[in-house]
């Protein structure tokens, strides 16, 4: 059995290695190392995937969120409603543009944010909603949408973790997540389901106002050639990454295929045990692209699982082991214990699995008996 990595970026390159350096080779080649061709491909591509009208690439994920606020018509002071199990950078940059951050529960079943704290941490400041698509799976989008109209308030998709993830509405009809809300934001960071050689980000919109807003944006604030309309930031994805990217997405539906087929293996391994919840998915088989594949353990110790398993040479971690609301930098005197009991309980019990496209089936087999073997 080959080594058991959390991702395998070096196995997944091996792979598509000719294609790849061909791709940066053409960089090199023809020195357009800044907004050169690869970029403006990579846009055209990205919007044809997705089925969206504007791509702007940027410099990573935290930026593209960042800027997709920017771009949006909100005031120091307005409330932006955001989910509390997540990554920090979401709510690090409501609260870098002097917004105010208001972190709400998740749901137990799809870790995403919950609609319920959603509608009672509506006030008459509140501006904008970011639903996070954690682990993979886009959050109820239906639902949002519909507050969103009620309330007149913008939907920014934090898309880092759920690039050609399938929504599945109400009525049956599907679309990409991200391109579903008003504007949103995704990560190209090498281990997200889409991942360049380094960093790199993009924002997604169908309103055409608001994607000339962005590209002035990403580029000093600026419409004209040192004309600077607004106050913009510099935030490029190279052509370096865009080369990379021109490799892999035509990839990208093979490598959620390859993630999906892992996750049924553990899910079909580790079914009905009375200590494991296994990854719950919200739609159809294509709507869940498992940039992690997180378990629940519960009434067992998932710390002592955690340590049998790092001991046995399998990698292995917990995505998120503090609530944002418990962070130093986003406390807030509003904030209640009582109004976060999923976060507070899941930071106990979820363990993510490795996840990646080049995992074996021998791999994955010795991972589920080793969790088997520890919980009996
Ligand atoms: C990775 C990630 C980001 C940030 O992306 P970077 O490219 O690392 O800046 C933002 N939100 C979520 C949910 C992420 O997983």
């Amino acid at each position: 059995m080959k080594k058991i990595q959390m991702v395998d970026l070096k196995g997944q390159y091996e792979n598509i290695k000719e294609t790849v350096n061909h791709s940066i080779q053409e960089v090199l080649d023809t020195n357009t190392y800044i907004n050169g061709p690869q970029v403006h491909q990579f846009q055209k591509s990205l919007e044809e995937y997705l089925d969206v009208k504007h791509v702007i690439p940027c410099a990573n994920g935290t930026d593209a969120l960042q800027i997709a606020m920017m771009g949006l018509d909100l005031k120091p002071g307005d409330e932006v409603i955001t989910a509390d199990f997540t990554f920090a950078a979401t709510v690090e940059v409501i609260a870098l543009l002097q917004l105010t951050p208001v972190l709400v529960d998740v749901d137990m079943d799809t870790f995403n944010i919950s609609i319920e704290a959603i509608k009672k941490a509506i006030t008459p400041k509140t501006k904008a909603i970011v639903p996070v698509h954690l682990f993979g799976q886009a959050a109820n989008m239906d639902a949002i949408m519909e507050i969103a109209a009620a309330h007149n308030l913008y939907v920014i998709e934090d898309n880092a973790q759920a690039i050609g993830a399938n929504y599945k509405y109400g009525d049956g009809s599907k679309k990409k997540a991200g391109v579903i809300g008003h504007v949103a934001s995704t990560s190209f960071f090498p281990s997200k389901n889409l991942g360049c050689y380094g960093d790199g980000g993009a924002i997604f919109t169908n309103d055409d106002a608001l994607a000339h807003q962005i590209r002035g944006i990403v580029n000093h604030g600026m419409y004209e050639r040192y004309h600077h309309d607004v106050v913009g930031v510099n935030s490029r994805l190279d052509s370096i990454q865009a080369a990379v990217l021109n490799a892999k997405l035509p990839k990208l539906d093979a490598y959620n295929v390859a993630r999906q087929a892992a996750a049924n293996a553990y899910s079909a391994a580790l079914a009905n045990h009375k200590n494991i919840v296994t990854p719950f998915i919200f739609g159809d088989k294509d709507s869940h692209v498992f940039h992690q594949y997180t378990l629940r353990i519960i009434d067992a110790d998932r710390n002592g699982l955690m340590q049998h398993l790092l001991d046995k040479g399998i990698p292995c971690a917990i995505y998120y082991p503090i609530p944002l609301h418990s962070q130093k930098a986003y406390l807030d005197t509003r904030y209640k214990e009582e109004d976060f009991p999923v976060t507070n309980q899941l930071i106990k019990e979820v363990l993510s699995l490795p996840m990646h496209t080049e995992l074996e089936e021998d791999q994955v087999k010795f991972i589920t008996d080793s969790i088997l073997e520890y919980l009996k």
